[in-house]
């Protein structure tokens, strides 16, 4: 029996997926080895990889001045590479400070170069967002920053800034391929694959050609998004496990509708969930309505011995990841791709019934 998985990530994959991954690993489709032991240099690894690519841009009609590919260190050592290509001596860059993830993309760069603060949620505690028509890129920047979804904090934004010419880069890790998203908005898309695309190891990099040519050139070769262009990613050995599962996961979300299906599937799982906690005087969301996650659900109960049961006993029922992270307390419910319709309904179910016997 499969347990319902609600972590914010590593998190719940397709079902299908992991068994297409069980019935290929050791021979992989007749082909006398597994795809872990074929050299991605070779014909076996780049089939895969290209069509991986290819569902990928398709999924998002990616256009075709944008680089997609994969590198390994995770979202975090995005925070760094970013401001090291693109943060020059003698520019800034805006960053805007909405919660844990944006922030921590802040202080890196801040190590590296000039940031300006453009908005920071601290005053609200990081549960809300500035109004994205009154998000104006400053004199100068070399880039704006933000974080499309904030994964501890439990807030999303519903649409983006139009920073003109401005590039915008985004840490998409918690809610990509949710919905639609027009990429050509952006100068930039990555996020670490572990929260809605796959298992840990991979982190997908968007990036328009052009930005190239600003960056900084006298750069290591890793560091140097360059390199990884110019070779598709395949610049070192990358992380062939996670991408191979992930070529999986676009083929799921393909034959589910696509991002409109991911949305739709979105927003009627995070409904379930929202309305309980709405219609309620026993839990309460701390995040301003108007940027609601649909992705992580953030929400209390009225005391935080009632969070410790509500844990403990969601766990008995086979319901797993609902502590809120270890910086904020409280309950997140993710609700990423993979988890099952039924899931989120069972979720529903638990916490009215909770709510009924300790209300
Ligand atoms: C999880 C997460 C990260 C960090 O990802 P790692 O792969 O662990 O480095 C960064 N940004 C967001 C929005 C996340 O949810």
């Amino acid at each position: 029996m499969r347990k319902m998985n609600f972590a914010a990530g590593p998190s719940v994959m397709p079902l299908d997926v992991l068994e297409e991954l069980q019935k290929n690993l050791v021979d992989y489709k007749g082909k006398g080895l597994s795809m872990i032991e074929a050299s991605h240099r070779g014909g076996m690894f780049e089939e895969m990889y290209d069509e991986c690519l290819a569902d990928f841009r398709e999924l998002l009609s990616i256009p075709d001045d944008y680089d997609v590919y994969f590198l390994g260190g995770g979202a975090t050592l995005q925070f760094t590479m970013i401001p090291m290509n693109f943060l020059l001596k003698g520019t800034h860059a805006d960053y805007l400070k909405t919660g844990s993830w944006a922030n921590k993309a802040a202080d890196d760069a801040e190590k590296l170069g000039d940031v300006n603060t453009l908005f920071d949620g601290k005053d609200s505690g990081y549960t809300t967002l500035p109004e994205p028509e009154s998000v104006k890129p400053s004199e100068g920047a070399s880039y704006l920053y933000l974080c499309s979804n904030e994964t501890i904090g439990g807030i999303e934004w519903q649409s983006f800034p139009d920073t003109g010419d401005v590039p915008l880069i985004a840490d998409m890790s918690s809610d990509f391929l949710s919905r639609p998203v027009d990429v050509k908005n952006f100068a930039m898309i990555y996020g670490g694959v572990q929260k809605n695309l796959g298992p840990a190891g991979a982190v997908f990099i968007i990036m328009r050609h052009d930005m190239l040519d600003k960056r900084n050139s006298n750069l290591t070769a890793y560091m140097d998004y360059a390199k990884h262009a110019k070779n598709k990613g395949l610049y070192n050995t990358p992380p062939v496990f996670s991408i191979w599962a992930v070529s999986l996961v676009l083929k799921w979300i393909k034959a589910n509708g696509g991002a409109e299906g991911m949305l739709k599937n979105a927003i009627e799982k995070s409904g379930y969930i929202y309305d309980v906690i709405d219609s309620s005087d026993f839990y309460r969301s701390p995040v301003d309505k108007r940027y609601r996650s649909r992705m992580n659900v953030v929400f209390r109960c009225p005391s935080e011995e009632l969070e410790a049961k509500f844990v403990d006993e969601a766990k008995k029922e086979g319901m797993l990841g609902l502590k809120g992270h270890r910086s904020v307390g409280g309950l997140r419910a993710s609700l990423y791709n993979a988890l099952p319709m039924e899931d989120a309904a069972s979720l529903a179910a638990f916490m009215k019934e909770f709510e009924r016997r300790n209300g």
